[in-house]
């Protein structure tokens, strides 16, 4: 049950990282755990031209320099007076004349920060956006911007994940792990990902569990329990290669973590940065039942997250974009949960149609702007569009839709028309999908319609 409970306000965390050129972040990080001290060198390669841009470092950090390939000192604005943009003040490149220079494709910086250790007195808060060290572990996820981020001002998109070449000295860590790669018991040790990531850093001493690639930080568990979480684990996402007929190669990374705040018994707090979700005040022996299995609100919470490796942003755009992100992963899970578990996913649809019934929503269709579709519609109503449509035209159309969308998505932006056009092309007729259409996703009345085809259906 702990999971549902901290599901949306985790995923109301998930910072979409946007964008196609593919950013390189190359350099060193030293750690001094006792100390809270980091101090990094790095170059951002590759960097797009963006005419207006901040570059986004965590506040905590104080910058030595800003250099040019050429190793010359390149001025700055930002360190007087600064602006802050979340946890990061916001930098810029500029002339002699203060004025703003465009941004290099490739430039290097170097910086220091110290940060408390919080070993027993605590603060008030904690937050994705903490450089949180605790006497055991460094946390620092990306949205602490403890590597330097770029920031497009006209587009409002940060760009935040990196291919990644990143060499960790840290001689008081027993253990180094960064989102994209395994982790590591070197002392100094380069980490690196080809595919762009966002490189959270999680290092201190803890145990390390491992089973075909899959991992899980900081937990004591025995063995045997440890296995029946990976091997869940595998089960949803050989389930989901075999609908999707897209195999599904992505090793995950779970991650206990302890806040630098006090924490209730029971209270609990996730989040993800894909591939890795990270935990605080969950227990980890109780996620699997008697029978060896995943309870099936955790087997929902996890598929939710595994189904993002397909859906992850870039299928992001358009007005739909939260939709074509959330509805379908959480349609996904909601296919999981009913293959391990019918009587929960009956009731979890059922629950979904009542939680809807009287609450007011613009038809998908007619959804012009992004923030349009809020939580409830991405987790709760998007999903029941989707099996509305599964009940109309069946399960394998449905899932040979999404299976093409995410292929298209590789190369192009999707829409409406996209589904409309895959639909087609799989084999529902012109007439039965404007029936579908006018009904589910032009309808001022669409939501009450889909209520209702839900709860009629057994
Ligand atoms: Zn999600």
């Amino acid at each position: 049950m702990k999971f549902t409970s901290i599901l949306l306000i985790f995923l109301g965390f998930l910072t979409p990282i946007v964008g196609f050129s593919q950013i390189h972040l190359e350099g060193e990080v030293r750690i001094l755990m006792k100390e809270g001290l980091i101090d990094c060198s790095f170059e951002l390669s590759n960097v797009p031209e963006i005419e207006a841009y901040n570059i986004l470092l965590n506040k905590g950090m104080n910058i030595q320099f800003f250099q040019n390939t050429e190793k010359q000192v390149i001025p700055y604005s930002g360190y007087y007076n600064g602006r802050m943009r979340g946890e990061a003040l916001a930098y810029t490149f500029i002339d002699e004349n203060r004025q703003l220079e465009p941004m290099p494709k490739k430039f290097s910086i170097k910086y220091r920060g110290a940060f408390p250790v919080y070993e027993d007195l605590l603060n008030s808060f904690d937050y994705k956006g903490m450089i949180a060290f605790n006497g055991k572990t460094l946390r620092a996820a990306e949205q602490s911007k403890w590597y330097p981020v770029i920031y497009d001002v006209a587009k409002d998109k940060l760009l935040d994940a990196f291919s990644y070449s990143i060499k960790v000295i840290c001689e008081d860590c027993a253990q180094v792990f960064i989102n994209g790669d395994v982790p590591s018991a070197a002392r100094d040790h380069v980490f690196q990902s080809s595919v762009p990531r966002q490189p959270m850093l999680f290092a201190g001493e803890f145990p390390v569990l491992e089973n075909k690639g899959n991992y899980i930080l900081n937990v004591n568990l025995e063995e045997d329990k440890a296995n029946m979480i990976f091997k869940e684990i595998d089960k949803i996402k050989l389930f989901f290669a075999g609908k999707m007929q897209i195999p599904y190669n992505e090793k995950i990374f779970l991650i206990s973590h302890k806040a630098v705040t006090p924490y209730k018994p029971d209270q609990t707090w996730g989040f993800a940065i894909f591939p890795t979700f990270a935990y605080s005040g969950v227990d980890f022996n109780a996620l699997i039942n008697g029978g060896g299995k995943l309870e099936p609100s955790n087997l929902s919470f996890f598929a939710h997250e595994l189904a993002h490796y397909y859906f992850d942003t870039k299928i992001l755009s358009g007005p739909q974009a939260w939709f074509w992100l959330e509805s379908t992963a959480e349609y996904l899970a909601l296919k999981a949960v009913e293959e391990f578990s019918p009587e929960f996913y009956q009731n979890r649809i059922k629950g979904y149609a009542n939680f809807l019934s009287g609450k007011n929503y613009k038809a998908l269709a007619k959804i012009k702007k992004r923030d349009e579709i809020d939580e409830d519609y991405r987790y709760v109503f998007g999903p029941l569009l989707l099996l509305v449509f599964e009940l109309e035209f069946g399960n394998s159309i449905t899932f040979q839709i999404l299976s093409e969308l995410v292929k298209r998505s590789e190369l192009a932006s999707i829409s409406l028309d996209d589904f409309k056009e895959i639909a087609l092309e799989k084999g529902v007729s012109l007439l039965e999908y404007s029936r579908f259409e006018e009904k589910f996703l032009n309808s001022s009345e669409a939501l009450t319609h889909t209520v209702e085809k839900i709860l009629s259906h057994e």
